[in-house]
C-alpha cells in the first residue's frame, strides 16, 4: 500500500473494492509513521488503540453495506494543541508532558464521526507560539523536503506528516499563520477558515480572538473535504458561526473566468527573489485561466506585525495564567509557599518564547500602558479588517505570498525573535481580519524548496477560495 501518494478518494475506493480493510490500512499507516518518524520528529505520540477502534467501526459499517463517511478509514494526524480524550496532549510544552485530556475537541469528534482514523499527535511550537517549530519542548521538527531546514510553525508537525506521507490529512491551528506558513514550507495545502467557521472547543487557547483550527492536505479537494467535516455551529463554542456549511467540493469544479483577483502591492515588497518569481508565475497561470488580475492596496499592512504581537501576547498572558501547578500541569515541588510554587512551576515549565510573550502581554495590558498599546492595537486591527472589506468591494479574491522566504535552516533565526516575527508579515493580517485564507503549493526554488501561494477571500467565502486554489492546482505546470 503506497500510503504517501494516497488521496482520500483513492483510499475510499480501495476500501469499497475490498483491496484492503480499514484495520489493515490503519496498521500499515501506523507502522509507516513509526518507522519514518525518527527522520523528522513530527509525531509526539501515536494512538494505536484509538486508531484501530476507529478503523474497526469503519470496517463494520462497510460490512453492513453502510457508507463509512466522507473520511471513512482515512489516517489523520492531529496537532498536539487539540485535545484528544485519553491520548496525551502536550501543546509542545514541558508543563503538559503528561497531560491526558478528559474530553475530545469538537473537531476531533466530528472527524471520527466522519470515519477518520486518528493515528497520532503532531509536534508543534510550545502553545503554538513560533514560526519554525523550534520552540517545542520535545525538540524541533525537521522538514521532510530538506531535513536541515525547519518545517515552519507552529503546526510544523502537521505539515511535515502530510508532506512525508505518514498521514493523509492533518489538523493544525492558526493564530497568525501557523497553518499556511508550514504548509508553504513543506509543499502541502493548508487552510485557515473564517474565524468561527470551526469550533475552538478543545483547542488549547493561545490568543482566543485569533485562534483557528484548520486542515492540511496534499491536495485542495482533500482539504475541502476535511473542512466540511469539521465546520459548523457548535453549542460548546459561543464564537462558532451559525452560517450553514456549503458543499465545498461541488464548488471546486467551477472555472475562474472573469473572477477578479487583487494583488496587494504592500505584499510584494521585501520578498526573496525566487519566491517573488514563483508567485508571479502563479499569477500568470491564474490570468491564463481567465481571471482578471489587478493591483490593490491594503495600506494598514505596515502596522500588522506590531498590532498582532500586542494582541496575541495580551491574550496569551491571560490564557496561560491557568497553568499554575494546581490544575493540568506538573508541579514544582521545591516551593515553600503558594506564590513560590506558582513561580517555580511556571519558571521551570515554560520555555523562553512563552515567557517572553507572557511578559510582553502583561506589560501591554498593565495600567498606564493599556491605552497606549492594547487599545491602540485593537483600533489598528479594525483598520486592517476595513482594508480587506474595502478591497473585497472590488475583487473576489486576493492572491499574495505566504512567507517572504522559503524554509530556513534549523537554528538560523532562533536567537533573533524579531526576525522570526517578521516572517509572519503576510499571514497575520488574515487572522486579524478573521477572513479565510489558504496556502497552495506554487513551485520550488532552485534548491528544491517549496513555495506556497496565498489565496484570501471575504468572510465565509471559502468556496470561492477553494475554487481558485483548485483551478490553479489543476493548471499549474510543475
Ligand atoms: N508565528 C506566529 C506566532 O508565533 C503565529 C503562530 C500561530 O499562528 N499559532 O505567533
Amino acid at each position: 500500500m503506497d500510503i504517501p501518494s494516497l488521496s482520500i478518494d483513492s483510499l475510499r475506493e480501495g476500501l469499497r473494492s475490498h483491496n484492503f480493510s480499514a484495520v489493515e490500512l490503519a496498521t500499515a499507516a501506523l507502522g509507516h509513521a513509526e518507522k519514518e518518524n525518527p527522520a523528522t520528529n513530527a509525531y509526539l505520540s501515536f494512538c494505536p488503540e484509538r486508531a484501530l477502534d476507529a478503523a474497526r467501526r469503519v470496517d463494520e459499517k462497510i460490512a453492513r453495506g453502510e457508507d463509512p463517511g466522507p473520511l471513512g478509514g482515512v489516517p489523520v494526524a492531529v496537532k498536539d494543541v487539540i485535545l484528544t480524550k485519553g491520548v496525551r496532549t502536550t501543546c509542545g510544552s514541558k508543563l503538559l508532558a503528561n497531560y491526558i485530556p478528559p474530553y475530545d475537541a469538537t473537531a476531533v469528534i466530528r472527524l471520527e464521526q466522519a470515519g477518520g482514523v486518528i493515528i497520532g499527535k503532531t509536534n508543534c511550537d510550545e502553545f503554538a507560539m513560533g514560526s519554525s517549530n523550534e520552540n517545542s519542548a520535545f525538540g524541533p521538527v525537521r522538514n521532510p523536503v530538506d531535513t536541515d531546514r525547519v518545517p515552519g510553525g507552529s503546526s510544523g508537525g502537521s505539515a511535515a506528516v502530510v508532506a512525508q506521507g505518514t498521514a493523509v490529512v492533518s489538523l493544525g491551528s492558526d493564530t497568525g499563520g501557523s497553518i499556511r506558513q508550514p504548509a508553504s514550507f513543506c509543499g502541502v495545502v493548508g487552510v485557515t477558515p473564517t474565524y468561527g467557521r470551526v469550533s475552538r472547543y478543545g483547542l488549547t487557547a493561545f490568543a482566543s480572538s485569533l485562534d483557528h483550527i484548520g486542515p492540511l492536505a496534499r491536495n485542495v479537494r482533500d482539504s475541502a473535504r476535511l473542512l466540511a467535516v469539521i465546520a459548523g455551529r457548535d453549542e460548546m463554542d459561543s464564537t462558532s458561526a451559525f452560517a450553514p456549511v456549503p458543499d465545498y467540493e461541488t464548488a471546486l469544479d467551477g472555472d475562474i473566468r472573469g473572477l477578479r483577483i487583487g494583488l496587494p502591492k504592500e505584499y510584494f515588497q521585501g520578498l526573496a527573489s525566487e519566491t517573488g518569481d514563483l508567485i508571479a508565475r502563479g499569477v500568470n497561470v491564474l490570468k491564463s485561466l481567465g481571471a482578471e488580475v489587478r493591483e490593490i492596496s491594503l495600506p494598514a499592512t505596515e502596522y500588522a506585525i506590531a498590532c498582532y504581537y500586542i494582541i496575541c501576547t495580551a491574550e496569551a498572558s491571560s490564557n496561560l495564567a491557568r497553568y499554575d501547578g494546581v490544575r493540568y500541569t506538573s508541579r514544582a515541588d521545591s516551593a515553600e509557599s503558594l506564590t513560590g510554587m506558582y513561580r517555580s512551576t511556571r519558571g521551570e515549565g515554560f520555555g523562553a518564547e512563552c515567557k517572553r510573550r507572557i511578559m510582553l502581554g502583561t506589560y501591554v495590558l498593565s495600567a498606564g500602558y493599556y491605552d497606549a498599546y492594547y487599545l491602540k492595537a485593537q483600533k489598528v486591527r479594525a483598520l486592517i479588517a476595513r482594508d480587506f472589506e474595502n478591497a473585497f468591494g472590488h475583487v473576489d479574491a486576493i492572491v499574495a505570498p505566504v512567507s517572504p522566504f522559503p524554509a530556513f535552516k534549523i537554528g538560523e533565526k532562533i536567537n533573533d525573535p524579531l526576525a522570526m516575527y517578521l516572517s509572519d508579515i503576510y499571514t497575520i493580517t488574515g487572522d486579524l481580519a478573521g477572513i479565510p485564507c489558504m496556502s497552495v503549493p506554487c513551485g520550488r526554488t532552485g534548491a528544491g524548496l517549496p513555495v506556497g501561494m496565498q489565496i484570501l477571500t471575504k468572510h465565509f467565502a471559502e468556496a470561492t477560495m477553494f475554487r481558485v486554489a483548485h483551478a490553479f492546482e489543476s493548471a499549474r505546470d510543475f
